[in-house]
């Protein structure tokens, strides 16, 4: 702060960046999971499902004690484990017998998974927008989205801040509809004291390297309705060899998939989530070191949390205001890069832009309608166009040991840059003319 002549000169503009040095992310797998990966390979058996109705139809004693150590960590009745949190979703519409025509309301400011299991069993996506403080789904526009033909939502607790699950919850109650909570990334997070994942009818985990524990590959498949488990539990499996020999006629139309997990994950998996509880406090509070040095800075908005919830921030999401800060967003994280600080602009472009929404809509919706419903066009869902295209910034510098000194790095580039506004503002205004 207040440093004058060549260390203030722009990294972008040759300068000497704030921060030279990488930001240490912690390294979770350790001497526990290494142990465990050992025994499972010593016994010879890595994996240990068999798709015939019997006593493996269910896999091997690591996957059943993960799911009964997940089911007893956040209070639900069933768990499945499967090989990837997408897997996991798309079991989660199977489940649902969502079929040809039926459409699922989902928002679009999420991983692209979150939505391709509707398509997958020939549904039709229907998106709703988000809210703009906690980036997760609008109970108001999820209103606005149902028509007849409305079978299921998908909310997503986004960057670990969880939904507003008790209103949703209430407009699916009131219109017969089922709730998929995808908690891919809110693994330890609370909405009202009651764990994120477990919310709605349906919820699903992510254990991929990138979540805040992770088996290389992996998801869970939670609920507390034993007809759905039953059904995940098929699909993860083979349905349609198991269906006649366990004598579940009426689920005779499940087509099953290779979702299993194997003994190697899931040992993993155990052993991660013993360490769930330290690493979801050292992102809470490396959430808070960042929050304290850049709640001052008027153009920068830190991650809201609702006084009910605990946001366990798989991704720290500020809210940038270029109105006040003079530089456009994309220019304000470009000159903060180069000062050594990964930040990225927005999130993920709103899901019905993807190519997939275009090009191959006739392909995979049974019947388009002619009408043009579902729209999936631009300002179809504009909060969460604004949010990506403006006002977002992301960063994965939130995680256990991120320290007071990072934080201060982190400060000091965001005012470093903000000190060059008017030079960073006229670099924007001449690109643009
Ligand atoms: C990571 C993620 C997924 C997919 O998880 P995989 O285990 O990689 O399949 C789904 N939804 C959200 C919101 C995610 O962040």
């Amino acid at each position: 702060m207040g440093l004058v002549g060549v260390t203030d000169v722009l990294a972008l503009h040759g300068g000497p960046p704030v921060r030279t040095r990488p930001f240490a992310r912690p390294r979770t797998i350790g001497n526990e999971e290494k142990r465990a990966v050992l025994e499972v390979l010593e016994s010879g058996a890595l994996s240990q499902f068999v798709a015939t109705w019997g006593p493996e139809f269910n896999g091997g004693p690591r996957v059943r004690e993960l799911e009964r150590a997940w089911a007893e960590r956040f209070g639900v009745k069933h768990v499945t484990a499967v090989n990837s949190a997408t897997s996991g979703l798309y079991a989660a519409v199977g489940a649902l017998d969502v079929g040809p025509g039926d459409e699922v309301i989902v928002t679009p400011f999420t991983m692209s998974a979150s939505a391709t299991g509707i398509i997958v069993y020939g549904g039709v996506p229907v998106f709703a927008d988000i809210l703009s403080d906690t980036f997760c789904l609008d109970p108001e526009s999820v209103r606005q989205a149902i028509t007849a033909r409305t079978k299921a939502i998908i909310v997503v607790d986004l960057f670990g801040h969880p939904a507003e699950m008790d209103e949703i919850n209430a407009i699916a109650r009131e219109h017969g509809l089922a709730v998929i909570e995808d908690a891919a990334q809110a693994p330890d997070a609370r909405y009202r004291d009651r764990s994120c994942g477990t919310l709605g009818d349906i919820g699903v985990f992510s254990l991929n390297q990138h979540k805040t524990i992770q088996c290389g590959e992996g998801g869970l498949v939670v609920t507390n309705d034993d007809d759905l488990a039953e059904r995940v539990r098929l699909i993860r499996n083979h349905a349609e060899v198991i269906v006649k020999d366990k004598g579940d006629h009426h689920l005779a139309h499940l087509v099953g998939f290779n979702y299993r997990m194997t003994e190697i994950e899931a040992a993993i998996a155990v052993e991660q989530l013993r360490k769930l509880s330290r690493l979801t406090e050292g992102r809470i509070a490396a959430a808070a070191l960042l929050t304290r040095r850049l709640s001052g800075i008027p153009s920068m908005h830190p991650p809201v949390v609702r006084p009910y919830a605990r946001h366990v921030y798989y991704m720290y999401a500020i809210r940038y205001d270029a109105e006040i800060s003079g530089v456009p967003r994309d220019v304000f994280v470009k000159a903060l890069k180069a000062e050594g600080i990964p930040v990225t602009s927005g999130y993920v472009e709103p899901i019905y832009l993807q190519p997939l929404y275009h090009a191959g809509r006739s392909r995979w919706q049974t019947a388009p309608r002619s009408d043009g419903w579902p729209p999936y066009g631009r300002g179809t869902c504009p909060v969460a166009e604004r949010m990506h295209f403006a006002e977002l910034i992301n960063t994965d510098l939130c995680f256990a040991g991120l320290t007071e000194d990072d934080a201060d790095d982190i400060g000091t580039a965001v005012e470093k840059v903000l000190r060059h506004a008017d030079e960073l503002g006229r670099d924007a205004r001449t690109v643009r003319s």
